[in-house]
C-alpha cells in the first residue's frame, strides 16, 4: 500500500516563484545572467521511497526526498519537514532559500532541505522512529557533518532529530555530533536551539520597531502557527511585555484585541490539542488572523498564506516572515505599493540556522557555551544582518526582500566566481 497525498496547501509552484525572484534579483543587482542560471537550478535531487512496517501489521510506503541547492560556500544545511502535502518543487524552493539565508547570515553554508510526505499527528511514536530510521538509511550516502546536515523543520523536532543522530552514527559506528543538528540536549544539542528561531524573530521585530521609535509595550502582534516557532515567539513576546491579539494553530484561531495570556494558551493547548476554546478569548478562522487589527501580523505556520487575495485587506503595518515562504510575490508588489514594511523570511526566521550553526561548531570541537553565549551571538549575527539589509533597502530605493536576496545571491555568486567553474 502507499498514503495518497491530500490537497496541497500551495497555490503556486514554490520552486517556480524562488527562481522568479532569483531572476528578478539577479536583474536589479546586475549579475551575470550564466550566473544565475547556474543558481536557479539544485545541484541534486534525492527521491526514495520509504517503506514502513506499521503497528497493525499493515505496510506503507511514503515517499522521501532530500534536495541539495548549493555547496559553494561550505556544506549544506537545511530542515527536515514531515508534512502530508509536502512536494519535491517545494523541498527545491526550501533548500534554494537556505542558501540564500546562510548566506545573508555569513554562515559557511550552502543550502539543502528534505522531507517525508506524511502526517505525523497520525503516525505512533514507534512508527515515526522506523520512518525516521528508514528515511536517514535511505539518504544515509547523502549527509554527513562535512556534507549536508539536517535539521528540524514542520512536523520534526529533537527526538526525530536523535533518530537520525543514531541512526548514521550505528552505521559508521561512532557517533557523531555533527551530522544533524537541533539535537536534544542529552546528545549533544546546543542550550538556546529550540527557541533560536523565535528569539530570531523578536530580535527583528525589536531592530524594526526601533527604525519606528517604537518599542514592544506599544505593541499588538498576531502569530499564525502555534509549533515550534509561534508558541516560543509568543512567549517571548508576552514576556517582553507586547500584546499578542491573535494565535492560531491548523485547527483555527483565537482571538482578544486586549490581550491573550500566552502561558494559559500553551497550558490550554497541551492539555487540549487545540488552542480554541481557551477562556478569555474568541474563535476565529486562519484567513480572520491575516487581516486582524494589529501593528505586525507574524505567520509561522505554512508557505503562502498571505497572497494576492487577502494582501489588500491586510491591515498589519509591519509583517514578520517567522515562517518560509509565507508571501506569494502578488501579495509583495500590493504590500509595497501599500507601505507595508515585511521583513523577509531570510533574515525573519534565520535565528535557526545560525544556532544550528553554533550547535554543528560546538559538536566538531566538543566544547558547549553557555546560553547566555549562544543568545548574545545569535542576536549579534541577526541584528547585523538586518542592518546590513536595512542599508542596502535605502541604498537601492528597494523592499527588504530584494536587498538580502541581493546580498545573499551576490555572496554566492562571489564565491563561483572565486571558486572557478569545475572543470
Ligand atoms: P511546527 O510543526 O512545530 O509547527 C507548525 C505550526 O503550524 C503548528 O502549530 C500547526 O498547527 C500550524 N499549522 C499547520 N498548518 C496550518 C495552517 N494551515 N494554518 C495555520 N497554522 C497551521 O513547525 P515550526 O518548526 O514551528 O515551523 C513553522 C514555520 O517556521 C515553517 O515555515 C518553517 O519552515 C519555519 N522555520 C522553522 C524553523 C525551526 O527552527 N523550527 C527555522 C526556520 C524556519
Amino acid at each position: 500500500m502507499s498514503t495518497t497525498e491530500p490537497a496541497t496547501h500551495l497555490r503556486e509552484n514554490p520552486y517556480g516563484l524562488a527562481r522568479a525572484q532569483l531572476r528578478r534579483v539577479g536583474e536589479t543587482f546586475g549579475v551575470d545572467h550564466n550566473l544565475i542560471s547556474v543558481l536557479a537550478e539544485c545541484k541534486k535531487t534525492v527521491e526514495v521511497s520509504v517503506p514502513v512496517s506499521m503497528d497493525d501489521g499493515t505496510t506503507n510506503v511514503f515517499q522521501g526526498y532530500r534536495v541539495v541547492h548549493n555547496v559553494t560556500r561550505g556544506p549544506a544545511k537545511g530542515g527536515i519537514r514531515y508534512h502530508p502535502g509536502l512536494t519535491r518543487d517545494e523541498v527545491k524552493a526550501l533548500a534554494m532559500w537556505m542558501t540564500w539565508k546562510c548566506a545573508l547570515m555569513g554562515l559557511p553554508f550552502g543550502g539543502a532541505k528534505g522531507g517525508v510526505v506524511c502526517d505525523p499527528k497520525q503516525l505512533s511514536s514507534r512508527e515515526l522512529e522506523r520512518l525516521t530510521r528508514r528515511y536517514t538509511t535511505e539518504i544515509i550516502n547523502e549527509i554527513g557533518p562535512e556534507k549536508d546536515i539536517p535539521a528540524p523543520d514542520v512536523g520534526t523536532n529533537s527526538q526525530v532529530m536523535a533518530w537520525i543522530f543514531d541512526t548514521y552514527s550505528m552505521n559508521v559506528g561512532h557517533s557523531v555530533l555533527g551530522v544533524v543538528t537541533g539535537k536534544p540536549l542529552a546528545i549533544g544539542g546546543s542550550v538556546g536551539r529550540d527557541g533560536a528561531t523565535a528569539r530570531g524573530v523578536l530580535y527583528c521585530i525589536r531592530t524594526a520597531l526601533q527604525k519606528e521609535g517604537k518599542r514592544f509595550p506599544d505593541t499588538r502582534l498576531a502569530v499564525q502557527g502555534f509549533g515550534n516557532v509561534g508558541r516560543n515567539l509568543a512567549r517571548l513576546l508576552s514576556e517582553e511585555g507586547a500584546r499578542v491579539v491573535a494565535l492560531s494553530d491548523s485547527t483555527g484561531a483565537v482571538v482578544n484585541p486586549y490581550g491573550i495570556d500566552v502561558q494559559a494558551a500553551i497550558a490550554h493547548k497541551a492539555e487540549h490539542g487545540a488552542l480554541q476554546g481557551l477562556p478569555g478569548t474568541e474563535d476565529a478562522t486562519n484567513e480572520d488572523l491575516i487581516e486582524i487589527e494589529c501593528d505586525v501580523l507574524v505567520p509561522a505556520a505554512l508557505e503562502q498564506v498571505i497572497n494576492a487575495d487577502n494582501a489588500t485587506r491586510i491591515r498589519a503595518h509591519m509583517i514578520c516572515e517567522a515562517a518560509n515562504g509565507p508571501t506569494t510575490p502578488g501579495a509583495d508588489e500590493i504590500l509595497e505599493d501599500r507601505g507595508v514594511l515585511v521583513l523577509p523570511d531570510v533574515v525573519a526566521n534565520a535565528g535557526g540556522v545560525v544556532v544550528s550553526y553554533f550547535e554543528w561548531v560546538q559538536g566538531l570541537q566538543e566544547y558547549f557555551w553557555k546560553e547566555y553565549e549562544v543568545n548574545a551571538k545569535l542576536n549579534d549575527i541577526v541584528v547585523r544582518a538586518f542592518e546590513e539589509t536595512w542599508t542596502a533597502k535605502e541604498r537601492f530605493g528597494t523592499s527588504m526582500r530584494t536587498a538580502a536576496y541581493g546580498l545573499a545571491v551576490q555572496r554566492v555568486a562571489e564565491a563561483t566566481t572565486t571558486r572557478g567553474l569545475y572543470p
